[in-house]
């Protein structure tokens, strides 16, 4: 079931109307992963833009990705960092992370892509015990949904004060309004919620793109 949030159809063109053009090896991908299972966990084009947006206003060089399925938001995040950035882009399925790579490789961004196929709160929790807490600028959350709290905390030891985390899906298509809605990934979402409205550690916004991004700014 796809869950992105019903935007007015006609709004949505006007707005797809007016994104940059889409870079040829992401629509190859997009186009590439849409037919496949999972296909709907993949941002959308106007997500994607919106992210390039924000990591070139921070100018962020070193970032975390929890979540890379066939390696879209890998490739867009890739694309907007200086030539010396860098993704730690963590997931456990080498078959999807396997169709990413010859994408990476065609965009030319492959050197500034670390892949680490591992559950990502063992990934995380080495590079805290390895010293580069504080180091990361960025942080993209995007993975199994009862996974996120720890994802979270664990990206915003690595942040730099001003560092931002982007999570997605937390409207859960419109889910976590729905009281009849007591599925574990639901609930796991909402309870996020309510903490990031109330963490004082971060400044941050539920911005109603896509599927619903959880903005937090380490303050
Ligand atoms: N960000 C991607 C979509 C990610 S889909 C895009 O926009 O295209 C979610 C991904 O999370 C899947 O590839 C899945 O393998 C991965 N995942 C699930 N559990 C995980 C875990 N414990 N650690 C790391 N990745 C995990
Ligand atoms: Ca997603």
């Amino acid at each position: 079931m796809s869950r992105w949030m019903k935007v007015d159809h006609n709004i949505n063109q006007y707005i797809c109307d007016h994104l940059a053009p889409e870079h040829s090896v992401l629509q190859e991908l997009h186009k590439k992963t849409s037919i496949m299972e999972g296909a709907g966990m993949q941002i959308s084009h106007e997500q994607a833009q919106f992210m390039s947006v924000l990591l070139k206003s921070i100018r962020a060089k070193h970032t975390i990705e929890i979540g890379v399925y066939t390696g879209y938001s890998t490739l867009i995040t890739a694309l907007a960092l200086p030539a010396d950035g860098r993704i730690i882009a963590c997931d456990i399925s080498e078959e999807w992370t396997n169709i990413a790579k010859p994408y990476w490789t065609a965009a030319g961004v492959m050197d500034k892509i670390d892949l680490r196929l591992a559950p990502a709160t063992e990934t995380l929790s080495e590079l805290i015990k390895s010293g580069s807490s504080g180091q990361f600028d960025f942080a993209f959350i995007d993975a199994d949904k009862t996974g996120y709290d720890d994802y979270y905390e664990l990206t915003l030891e690595l942040l730099r004060p001003g560092g931002l985390i982007a999570l997605d899906n937390c409207l859960w298509g419109g889910a976590v309004i729905d009281t009849d809605d007591q599925e574990v990934d639901t609930n796991a979402i909402r309870k996020l919620n309510d903490k990031l409205s109330q963490d004082r550690r971060v400044q941050a916004y539920l911005a109603p793109i896509g599927d619903g991004i959880y903005l937090a700014t380490k303050l």
